[in-house]
């Protein structure tokens, strides 16, 4: 389920946001002020974030450019009617796209689901991520270590790419079990542990390296 976190100091608009996300299938989550926005966005994981501009403690501006030096979570900007200023900066400061206030909820989601499919295609580049030697290619669905291939079934190929995407975040097990084995999935709730041993097996044994941290009664992380 793809995750959208609003950062939004209006109530009303806010919690009407929230229940139209959700009623489309997102997952939402709202901040009130600029600064729990931008703690929000930067230690969790989000496949979105709609950041209004005038916000208490830290304006949605000052967010963005704090939030673009660590992340590249796709971002609309709420902007106010007139304020050409906000959008070029906005623009500038690396905000996906912006929708001005007030906004018809269905542009709104129409622009948000524009975003999440250019996030989840990016471009031509192909993504590679990689962590302590081990490199992951999304597009052609590999993983090497030090060169060499490793044979991963799907769910330890999703499990390893859900890490090193959030690199150096501790993800839970229920989240990663959202991630992994879908919203609706009814068994084991340790199987997340169990795909963790079977990539520890196939590369931390292997190679002699520490890959995947346990972070004991919260999750997994895989930090560098
Ligand atoms: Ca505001």
């Amino acid at each position: 389920m793809q995750r959208i976190l609003i950062v939004e100091d209006e109530e009303k608009i806010a919690r009407f946001v929230e229940l139209e996300l959700q009623h489309e299938g997102y997952s939402a989550e709202k901040a009130q002020d600029g600064r729990t926005g931008l703690d929000k966005a930067l230690s969790e994981p989000f496949d979105l974030i709609l950041l209004d501009v005038m916000l208490p403690q830290l304006n949605g501006l000052e967010v963005l450019r704090r939030l673009r030096q660590k992340k590249a979570t796709p971002v609309i900007l709420l902007t106010a009617r007139d304020a050409v200023m906000d959008k070029v900066s906005g623009l500038d400061a690396g905000a996906d796209d912006y929708v001005t206030k007030p906004f018809a909820i269905e542009e709104l989601l129409a622009r948000i689901r524009v975003a999440l499919k250019k996030k989840a295609a990016p471009a031509t580049e192909t993504e590679k991520l990689t962590a302590h030697g081990v490199e992951l290619d999304v597009d052609r669905h590999e993983v090497t270590v030090h060169g060499e291939p490793v044979e991963l079934t799907n769910r330890e190929f999703s499990l390893l790419r859900h890490l090193m995407q959030n690199k150096n975040l501790v993800l839970s097990r229920e989240h990663l079990l959202q991630e992994i084995c879908g919203y609706d999935y009814v068994g084991e709730t340790n199987a997340i542990d169990v795909y963790v041993r079977y990539l520890r097996t196939k590369i931390d044994d292997r190679y002699g390296i520490k890959l995947i941290t346990t972070v004991r009664g919260v999750g997994y992380a895989i930090k560098e």
